[in-house]
């Protein structure tokens, strides 16, 4: 009799200490052998989160062994945790089943005892798993969906798995317009449908915001393209809207390399970041271009300050030429990056400058070296051509913006004449009012504006309209080209210098390259040209040069 007790009892201690390998079915088998061997009929458990619940009625009460009449109460024990939460058991017994004597009440409590605390512990690890695997709402979140792809690395790995970053488009406009109650139910409804169309073959988690990531196995990806697309959900009643989403994919190639779940996010979270851009892209796949655009975006962030002292960067000098006579009549400067001997372009540091207010510091440096030099050229009595400065949208967050130009081209002694800002087109009517503050206060002071890339869409006409610009550049996609209509894109540039000259606004057109198309600037009224036709933009020593001889 007592060996048989202690067996039963090392069971329960056995399924008490094996945190690696609880399971419930395990647990029911060793209270079903116990309770048979205090002859019990059913064990109840409840659970409470707090005490107010309990008085209330409102918990979990499971009964996880029923034999028979439950007539009367052989033990009832009730633990309170330190949070509060309470675990009660009952133990029940038949009618003519005989009372448990002493000794056999104590082991039956030390019994339930045990095995309570047992549940629950579980139930607080569920408790905590629910908690730092889940959302407020419940649904999967970051840390789910790595350690699902770490487990699945543990278990078979990544054959045949597509891993995707999605983001629902014009969420923000859907919460506008129906409501965040709404937009929630929208968001859970789309993922939930997801969700489904995934089933066991993957995972969906909510990663903050509207954003998601998902790994499902490939035949999935068509279906998914379709969800991405557009599917209609309900969010009140039978109204329903189409949700889409623009997503980044994927496609894990067999020999993919596995080391830690960063390994995927790195390539789904830029990809879905370059979908997002995209203006009607939904999908794009991840691939080593958007990896290295990655990494070119940290090595940037990383090595700007120290470049900016090391005085890395260098304005190169572009010149800009009267069509009709060749004169040299100015200069625009353009930022180079010079990285151990080699040249690197723009287009490689500016976004991502742009992408905080780390431009606004280089624009005011090459500012600052282009007003140096202006003053040299002065004092070695140079013939001196106007010099614009490109200078970000960004710089539109400065209240002070006008001050600090100012001061930058005062404390160098450069005659304001001799100064051009070139702005692009702002894209919010608060950015179209400071932007119309900066032009307004440059102008009435005698510095001189441009419209940059005018025509490519970032400019409008109620911009020249309204501000007193002294030149528009007209971008060299307006150019007519070799493959396209050529008479309608000559009629569009025609109308545009004309414009221009009847507004009385300097007018210059950027990257010319051909003579044919410097006859079209003589033949259009459009005075002056900037493009690879007369020169590349140039090094200081070069281009000085050109100043120097002051023609073509
Ligand atoms: P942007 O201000 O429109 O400058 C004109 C760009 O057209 C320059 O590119 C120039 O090299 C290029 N270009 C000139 N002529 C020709 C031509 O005949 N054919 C072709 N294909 N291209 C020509 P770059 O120097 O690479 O600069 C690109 C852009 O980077 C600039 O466009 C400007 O938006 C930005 N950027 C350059 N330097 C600065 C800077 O110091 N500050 C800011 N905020 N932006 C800058
Ligand atoms: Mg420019
Ligand atoms: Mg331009």
């Amino acid at each position: 009799m007592d060996q048989s007790f202690l067996e039963h009892f090392e069971n329960l201690i056995d399924q008490m200490v094996d945190y690696e390998h609880y399971s419930r079915e395990k647990m029911l088998i060793v209270l079903r052998d116990t309770a048979r061997y205090f002859h019990l009929t059913r064990v109840e458990t409840e659970f409470y989160k707090n005490a107010t619940d309990e008085k209330d009625g409102i918990g979990e009460i499971t009964r996880d062994f029923d034999e028979g009449p439950a007539d009367k109460v052989a033990l009832h024990k009730r633990l309170v945790s330190k949070s509060g939460a309470i675990i009660a058991g009952t133990a029940y017994m038949a009618q003519d089943t005989e009372p448990l004597d002493e000794k056999q009440l104590r082991r039956l409590d030390l019994c339930l005892r045990s095995m309570l605390a047992l549940l629950s512990r579980n139930r607080m690890q569920n408790a905590i798993e629910q908690l730092a695997y889940h959302d407020m709402d419940g649904y999967p979140n970051f840390p789910y969906y790595y350690r699902y792809l770490e487990r699945l690395n543990e278990n078979g790995g990544f054959k045949d798995q597509i891993a995707m970053m999605f983001n629902i488009r014009q969420f923000s406009i859907i919460n506008r317009d129906l409501g965040p109650a709404a937009g929630d139910k929208i968001m859970h409804g789309y993922f939930d449908a997801i969700n489904e169309m995934i089933g066991d073959k993957g995972c969906v988690c909510h990663v903050g915001g509207d954003n998601f990531a998902a790994i499902f196995s490939a035949e999935l990806l068509e279906p998914m393209k379709k969800a991405m697309n557009g599917l209609p959900v309900k969010y009140s009643g039978n109204d329903q809207v189409m949700v889409s989403a623009c997503a980044g994919v994927f496609i894990i190639p067999p020999d993919f390399v596995f080391n830690r779940p960063a390994d995927i996010a790195e390539m789904i979270f830029p990809a879905c970041q370059a979908a997002k851009l995209e203006k009607d892209g939904r999908i794009v796949y991840a691939n080593k271009k958007i990896v290295e655009e990655k990494e070119n975006t940290s090595r940037v962030r990383r090595y700007f300050e120290n470049a900016l002292e090391k005085q890395d960067f260098q304005a190169y000098y572009q010149p800009k030429v009267d069509v009709q006579n060749g004169k040299l009549i100015g200069a625009e400067a353009l930022c180079r990056w010079i990285k151990n001997g080699e040249v690197v372009p723009p287009a490689q540091f500016i976004p991502v400058l742009e992408q905080n207010t780390d431009i606004c510091k280089l624009d005011f440096y090459i500012l600052e070296q282009v007003c140096k030099n202006i003053h040299r050229w002065l004092s070695e009595g140079r013939n001196v051509v106007r010099i614009s400065v490109n200078l970000s949208r960004k710089h539109l967050l400065n209240p002070n913006l006008l001050e600090d130009i100012v001061r930058i081209i005062d404390r160098n002694k450069v005659p304001y004449k001799y100064i051009e800002i070139e702005l692009t087109e702002s894209t919010t009517e608060a950015d179209f009012k400071k932007m119309q503050r900066l032009v307004d206060g440059l102008q009435e002071i005698g510095i001189s504006t441009a419209v940059d890339d005018f025509g490519t869409g970032y400019s409008s006409l109620r911009l020249v309209r309204e501000l007193p610009w002294k030149v528009i550049k007209i971008d060299r996609s307006l150019l007519p080209g070799e493959n396209e209509n050529k008479k309608m894109s000559t009629l569009v540039f025609s109308h545009i210098a004309a414009l221009a000259k009847d507004m009385g606004i300097e007018c210059i057109t950027e990257g010319v390259e051909t003579a044919e198309q410097i006859e079209l600037l003589r033949s259009n009224d459009c005075p002056f040209a900037q493009g690879f036709f007369y020169d590349k933009p140039l090094p200081l020593e070069e281009f000085e040069k050109r100043l120097d001889i002051g023609k073509y």
